[in-house]
């Protein structure tokens, strides 16, 4: 669309927004208002007080929930949005371009010689039967709203849900009682599509991966805008990750309600039928990973058609840290990556995002030295499952800036030939795409020939050398 009129939109987003509440704050009917647009049936949940504590679901699995011996360590005291200042020095998730700190190093390109091609190949996943899900209430504040981004959220308007998508999570509606700690199938060996990837007439061939929406809270932008930048960028396609609901109140103010699930598939179809024959895009979701949550997870997956499922393990969430906050602040960060392979272990999700995401958790005594033994165990066994690992190019606009992973956890996974996926995690348009050529380098140096993206939630491997001259060539072409 011309500049001019992206530019009224965003104008009259921001008017639209100022005017609304920012949902940050702990105003619990934060969508009334974009809601009053939307044709869809946006139950708002009435503020079933849930104990915003999270349910202390039995940890599922082995939730290993070491407890480091306090090693004169600091404690760590937590969060709080920083300041921005030069020097970092608290995990402030709000800080967007914020000043790194003195990475800990920049490894040396080191080719290690490796192809990415694990996993056997094994039937497709088939989706199941939508198993009826709840109604989220949750008008729960929760001021942790920042600790992705930190901004307000601004829910744009939102379309009619349309589709077969609708309908089916329709009947998804209900049920909620997620019983924390049931038993979930067990994981089933990833899929690797057959299928060959063939470029657009412009030469793109790859996608991006991970990208949000306004309904999670803290994203912005028409999903439109986002697929309009996928284009600009030299992309084949672009996949919507957004953050999924959660039940009983988990940290609500960054992901969509329960009641808003349908208008999530709506939106996405609305892109992809407005692009099509431009733009591939593609239903994917972040799903949360937290212990005791697992079979909530499971039932979300088999509510709609999805071509990609992420897991998301976010130390930022005031229920993680509440609950596995203890003890050093390395012995925090070693729980995490535990944490991060037991995601992996669940078969839950096709890929794992932002692996070393803990390192913004007092990013100013980051590392890596020191917990490289743990984060070697740890890629052992999600080597083991098969399942891909993101490297999210957003990292370079956090606390400590840099990719997630860093160039050094990226040469150990490519020893292991664990899979890669490459996200944006844009939670505005304009960074849809970014850093793509930079990620694929560092993806060569630590010795990797391919990189994947998911479609049907089966994998698909490309040459990386044919991604990188894929996205020159189409970026060229659509400029
Ligand atoms: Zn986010
Ligand atoms: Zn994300």
């Amino acid at each position: 669309m011309s500049k001019s009129k992206t530019q009224n939109k965003k104008a009259k987003a921001a008017a639209k927004t100022a005017s609304r509440k920012p949902a940050a704050k702990p105003a619990p009917k934060p969508k009334g208002k974009s809601a009053a647009k939307a044709p869809v049936k946006k139950t708002i949940p009435v503020a079933k007080k849930k104990p915003r504590t999270v349910a202390k679901p039995a940890p599922a699995k082995k939730a290993p929930q070491k407890k480091p011996a306090a090693k004169g360590g600091t404690k760590a005291p937590v969060k709080k949005a920083a300041p921005s200042q030069a020097v970092k020095k608290k995990p402030t998730p709000a800080s967007k371009s914020v000043p790194p700190l003195p990475p800990t190093k920049k490894p040396p390109a080191q080719p290690v010689k490796k192809a990415v091609a694990p996993a056997p190949a094994a039937p497709a996943k088939k989706v199941a039967t939508p198993k009826p899900n709840p109604v989220a209430p949750n008008p729960v504040p929760a001021g942790v709203a920042a600790a992705e981004k930190g901004v307000a959220p601004s829910t744009k308007s939102v379309p009619a849900p349309s589709t077969k998508a609708a309908a089916k999570s329709a009947a998804a509606k209900s049920v909620l009682a997620v019983t924390a700690g049931e038993p979930i199938a067990p994981p089933k060996p990833p899929v690797i599509s057959t299928e060959k990837p063939v470029a657009t007439k412009s030469g793109a061939l790859y996608y991006d991966s991970h990208m949000h929406t306004p309904l999670c809270k803290h994203a912005w932008g028409e999903p439109e805008e986002y697929c309009a930048q996928g284009v600009k960028a030299g992309l084949k396609g672009i996949i919507f990750t957004c953050h999924c609901p959660m039940p009983d109140g988990f940290w609500p103010t960054v992901r969509m309600a329960e009641g808003e699930f349908d208008l999530y598939l709506s939106l996405v179809q609305r892109a992809k039928e407005a692009y099509a024959g431009k733009l591939d895009v593609c239903l994917g979701i972040e799903s949360e990973f937290f212990p005791g949550y697992e079979k909530y997870i499971e039932g979300l997956h088999q509510r709609a058609e999805f071509d990609y499922c992420l897991g998301g393990l976010h130390w930022q969430a005031k229920e993680y840290l509440n609950k596995f906050e203890q003890g050093t602040i390395e012995g925090f960060r070693r729980t995490y990556f535990d944490h991060l392979a037991v995601s992996a272990e669940t078969g839950l999700y096709d890929c794992v995002a932002h692996p070393d995401l803990v390192k913004n958790y007092h990013p100013d005594s980051w590392c890596f030295a020191i917990i490289k033994n743990t984060v070697a165990s740890v890629l052992d066994r999600i080597a083991k499952t098969g399942v891909a690992m993101e490297l999210n190019t957003s990292g370079l606009n956090k606390s400590y800036s840099e990719m997630n992973p860093g160039n050094e956890m990226l040469r150990m996974m490519a020893e292991r030939k664990i899979p890669v996926v490459i996200g944006s995690d844009a939670h505005k348009a304009p960074r849809v795409g970014e850093h793509f050529v930079t990620a694929l380098n560092n993806l060569v140096e630590a010795g990797y020939e391919e990189v994947s993206y998911f479609k049907k939630r089966q994998r698909i491997d490309l040459k990386i050398s044919d991604v990188i001259s894929s996205i020159k060539k189409a970026a060229d072409a659509n400029a």
